[in-house]
């Protein structure tokens, strides 16, 4: 297949970016996806003429818009406003996110509203890295005084991350994307399916070969050097240089004598991220107002992603169906029937009748957000580079060193291809 300088491994959006960046460089890059299509877990599936997510999607203002910005992409879409909903003891109960509801929520004192409030200036300005130490519990805990209040703030913590764990994940980070939220997320046109394929034309025009339905089987290495890439079907790839994008415990597996590196850290310390997710595509919504509803005694979360927006609503079907995601955040025990009944729950308090308007609906038992995040039980940051083979090097969603979801996932990546490109320098040196 002739001779490359980098082989990435996986054509997520971890990938995809990595491979850019290599060929942005001058570097002759071959990226193998083991689908038939490019993506992972950021396609779109179109039925009916509804466009779905692997579960509802969400850009935050953050390090993917940032470098997917740079990169030229469009990234066209819509940002939903945040007024928002929570729902308490199975009412929907407006949260005091503007004027009007900051005086009518029966959801909170006026104590609460007032540290509501303030909490919501404070946020905006905040160094979130000052509570990179504790966990969210704990912050919440110390800072927060209103019982009410503390409920509110982990649903808004829980959704911003998808973690279903307050004990486990570091405050900071979390803040952090709480405060981008407040600043507007985005939700794509026709999905993350066409953020992916930007990615993919731009690679293409810039060279990278991309090879998809290949599997690969062993990163093979010697003298604490890589030295070739073998894939399932046979295939041999002479390269000293390899981005791993895989989850941890596959790069793990990739990789003889893993046990040996610092991957089998990574690996063990893991701990990924799940949820189920049920899309719902409806002719109209029986409660126009509930939109965008937080779980405040339950661990769910429904967004209508077509909302009105800015400029406009993000277009998810050809023909003005509605499109309304939910998710059940998870904990270790999953039970699939359990989650979709209560899914369909939420919808049937939240949009009542929502069945008579049904043109379709897409649920997902157990979908991997992340394969690991930013916790206090971690004893490293994963990579850029695997210190003990020379030329190897990971990044995707748990390669994070404070970077959430795709930001991580593109971060990650960015960093892998500045460790090689300077490490690659400093030997020619
Ligand atoms: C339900 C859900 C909701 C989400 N919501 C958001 C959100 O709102 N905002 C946000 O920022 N992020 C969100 N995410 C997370 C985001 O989708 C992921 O972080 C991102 O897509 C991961 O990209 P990646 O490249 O790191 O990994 P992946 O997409 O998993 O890519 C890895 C690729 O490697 C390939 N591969 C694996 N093994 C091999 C092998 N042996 N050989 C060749 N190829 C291989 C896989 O097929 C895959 O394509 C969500 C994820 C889910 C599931």
């Amino acid at each position: 297949m002739g001779k490359y300088d980098v082989v990435i491994v996986g054509g997520g959006i971890a990938g995809l970016t990595a491979a850019i960046h290599t060929a942005k460089a001058g570097k002759r890059t071959l990226v193998f996806e083991q689908q038939k299509r490019f993506g992972g877990r950021a396609i779109t599936n179109k039925k009916q003429g509804v466009y779905f997510n692997l579960g509802g999607h969400a850009l935050y203002k953050g390090e993917a818009y940032e470098a997917f910005r740079e990169l030229g992409l469009r990234l066209e879409g819509s940002t939903p406003s945040i007024d928002a909903y929570g729902m308490w003891k199975e009412q929907v109960v407006p949260l005091p996110t503007n004027i009007s509801s900051f005086f009518q929520t029966p959801l909170l004192s006026w104590a609460g509203k007032l540290e509501f409030a303030k909490w919501f200036i404070k946020l905006g300005k905040m160094d979130t890295s000052v509570w990179n130490e504790i966990s969210i519990r704990d912050w919440i805990e110390t800072q927060l005084h209103d019982p009410m209040l503390r409920n509110v703030f982990y649903a808004l913590l829980r959704t911003s991350t998808y973690v279903l764990a307050p004990e486990l994940h570091t405050a900071g980070p979390a803040l952090k994307q709480l405060q981008r939220s407040l600043n507007g997320v985005r939700y794509l046109d026709k999905g993350w399916g066409t953020l992916v394929e930007e990615l993919r034309k731009l690679a293409v025009q810039l060279g990278v070969e991309l090879v998809s339905d290949r599997k690969v089987g062993i990163i093979e290495h010697q003298d604490q050097n890589v030295h070739s890439i073998l894939c399932q079907d046979g295939t041999r790839i002479e390269v000293s240089n390899v981005i791993l994008t895989t989850p941890p415990s596959i790069s793990h597996k990739l990789v003889p004598h893993a046990d040996q590196t610092a991957l089998h850290t990574w690996n063990d310390q893991s701990i990924p991220v799940t949820v189920a997710c049920l899309d719902v595509g409806l002719r109209q919504l029986p409660k126009p107002r509930n939109q965008f509803t937080y779980g405040l005694d339950r661990s769910i979360f429904l967004s209508n992603h077509s909302r009105e927006g800015k400029p406009r609503p993000a277009i998810l079907s050809d023909d003005g169906t509605q499109l309304i995601s939910l998710f059940k955040y998870q904990g270790a025990q999953t039970d699939a029937a359990k989650d979709e009944a209560e899914l369909e729950h939420v919808l049937d308090v939240v949009q009542p009748g929502w069945r008579n308007e049904l043109v379709i609906r897409q649920f997902l038992p157990k979908m991997t957000v992340v394969h690991d995040f930013p916790h206090m039980n971690r004893t490293e940051d994963p990579g850029p580079a695997v210190p003990e083979i020379e030329g190897l090097y990971v990044a995707g969603d748990w390669a994070s060193h404070g970077e959430l979801l795709v930001d991580a996932s593109v971060a990650s990546a960015k960093r892998a291809v500045s460790h090689l490109l300077n490490t690659r320098e400093e030997i020619k040196r």
